[in-house]
């Protein structure tokens, strides 16, 4: 591909909303370009490395016995409806309607279409178990789209769907595709972690997700310095803190004004905030009405917000305004576990079960209470709710657990029956008796992947394109393209690099200076470049490393075979 002939519109200049490294980059090298919030188009250096990716993606999935298919972007609404999600996707699933007020969605994901596509159509235990997968357009209207191709509103995933006849079965295709997609992010050459995960909207149990490691990963990781767990902190546990909770305040109601933080009780108390709750008050929000939630954590713990809001099976949660906290009989400040309104649904963090001599508040201003015993609650009152920190200890070994960040780009569910008990799709077992199917669910984010490959190899320059990813090995620069005798080298090197087997792009623009396509092919990151300059008199060119920044002459004669071994 000669580079005077291909569209690869590169800027200087950086868009004000393009915060992250990848977002700059890929805009300004010409990769990608905005056409609205969250949309993006592909310029043909952009669609060469999505095709790439979905190539390792799909070549692994194929080798691990998956089967692809690609099903209709635009899915009917009944299908929603039959699964019950159509009310719990909220306002990230767009709505469509058609000429005859037909309701339609732009597919989010597509557990339900793919249930649909195997309902009567695989009827036996014979035909199972079945992968099937497609990489396809998804449309999710977030509420911030940001960061470019990390956190679009139109994007592409794989998703991969599996039917089983029983839970062993679908285990074994989990374990599979942890396998199979530890080999994807392998060959793609990303440096990742595989964590345990919170389940969310989608449902189901144990679920993993993949995160490459970088600075800008949205999302905090959990990860033991001694052994090998990992845990998104949506769903991270750590060792119970055991704490001493005995104080010298005698039991019951104790005159606290102007103490509505755990500081502030615990230095007018002289006490641990370990020997207090706090109470944190926010606005569940259900299908069609919001209750208002206190969860009460250790005075010096965190409320990890995932955790809660699964605890009280809302939708989301979201605070609560004063108005509302007073109207529910609520004073905040002063919130204790003991007389709380009936109309008010509280949750507990398992740590604090039948921890005794504590502090928590009297439901009264101004008070609280000493000597607070937890215990005689249901057990469905306990629940783990709290954000693990940094030097806390690890439940599986007893190592330190510290924090890094991590940007998803799979995520693999076991989803058990949940979908296909819902849309009736049924087989046969051995024995002739009619049983939904067994699922797994299994994501990756392909156009993801592509910021994710720069968030994690970059430098001031610009891109630093891994093997597997870069839209071409080598860029052969030619120093003046109006020189002849360098134009015909690099052609022929060019070629002999083709018939190789090598990708590689001839940069032979006439009008650029030489200064102006080096800063081009830094920008845009590709492995190597072949700069064909003044030592070509000599018989030598020169060998560019984009990511180490190593320069070498090599003779002319051995260029092509050297780019072959690397
Ligand atoms: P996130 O927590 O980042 O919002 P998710 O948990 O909602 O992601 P899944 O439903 O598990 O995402 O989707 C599978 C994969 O699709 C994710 O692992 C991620 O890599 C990718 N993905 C999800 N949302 C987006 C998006 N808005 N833009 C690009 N990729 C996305
Ligand atoms: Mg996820």
């Amino acid at each position: 591909m000669k580079f005077s002939k291909l569209f690869i519109p590169t800027t200087k200049e950086t868009p004000n909303d393009a915060t992250l490294p990848s977002h700059q980059f890929l805009l300004r090298a010409g990769f990608i370009n905005t056409s609205g919030s969250g949309l993006y188009n592909y310029l043909p250096l952009g669609k060469m490395v999505l095709d790439k990716i979905r190539n390792v993606v799909k070549e692994e999935l194929d080798n691990s016995g998956a089967q692809e298919v690609q099903l209709s972007f635009v899915t009917p609404i009944e299908f929603w409806e039959n699964s019950g999600r159509a009310t719990k996707m909220g306002l990230e699933m767009l709505r469509i309607k058609d000429r005859k007020n037909n309701g339609f969605v732009l597919s989010p994901t597509n557990e339900e279409a793919m249930v649909e596509l195997v309902k009567n159509r695989v009827t036996s235990y014979k035909d199972l178990p079945i992968n099937l997968y497609q990489i396809n357009t998804k449309f999710r209207d977030e509420a911030r789209p940001r960061f470019g191709l990390m956190r679009g509103r139109e994007f592409l995933m794989k998703d991969g769907y599996s039917f089983h006849e029983n839970t062993d079965d679908m285990k074994r295709e989990f374990h599979l595709m942890e396998e199979t997609y530890k080999k994807i992010f392998t060959r793609l050459g990303l440096d990742f972690r595989i964590v345990d995960a919170d389940s969310g909207a989608i449902g189901g149990t144990g679920s993993k997700e993949f995160h490459v490691l970088a600075n800008s990963g949205e999302d905090t990781i959990v990860v033991c310095d001694s052994c090998n767990y990992g845990a998104n902190i949506e769903a991270a546990k750590r060792k119970d803190k055991k704490i001493e909770t005995k104080n010298n305040l005698a039991s019951g109601k104790i005159s606290t004004p102007s103490t509505t933080t755990i500081d502030e009780l615990s230095s007018f108390l002289n006490i641990l905030p370990s020997q207090t709750i706090k109470a944190v008050i926010k606005k569940a929000v259900y299908e069609d009405t919001t209750k208002i939630a206190v969860f009460f954590v250790r005075g010096d713990d965190e409320l990890e917000e995932t955790k809660a809001c699964n605890s009280v099976n809302a939708l989301e949660l979201e605070d609560a305004s004063e108005d509302e906290i007073i109207n529910a009989g609520l004073v905040a400040g002063y919130v204790g576990i003991k007389d709380l309104p009936s109309s008010v649904i509280f949750k507990i963090d398992s740590e604090l079960k039948d921890e005794n001599d504590m502090v928590c508040g009297a439901n009264e201003e101004n008070y609280h209470l000493a000597g607070v015993d937890v215990c005689c609650m249901e057990d469905n009152v306990y629940f783990d709710l709290v954000a693990v920190c940094e030097g806390d200890i690890c439940e599986c070994c007893g190592g330190k657990l510290s924090y890094t960040k991590g940007i998803e780009v799979g995520h693999i569910f076991q989803l058990g029956d949940r979908y296909s008990k819902a849309l009736g799709a049924n087989f046969l077992d051995s024995n002739g008796k009619s049983k939904p199917f067994e699922m797994g669910t299994y994501g990756i984010g392909v156009s993801r992947l592509i910021a994710a490959v720069i968030e994690q190899s970059h430098d001031e320059k610009g891109c630093v394109w891994t093997k597997e990813t870069a839209p071409f090995f080598v860029d052969i620069i030619i120093s003046n393209g109006k020189n002849e005798d360098e134009l015909s080298t690099g052609t022929k090197i060019y070629e002999d690099l083709k018939t190789a087997g090598i990708e590689a792009i001839l940069d032979d623009r006439t009008k650029e200076r030489f200064g102006f396509k080096m800063s081009d092919f830094e920008l845009i990151g590709l492995p190597y470049a072949v700069v064909i300059g003044k030592k070509l008199s000599e018989g030598f060119v020169e060998l560019v490393n984009r990511k180490t920044g190593e320069k070498e002459d090599i003779a002319l004669s051995k260029i092509v075979e050297i780019l072959k071994n690397k």
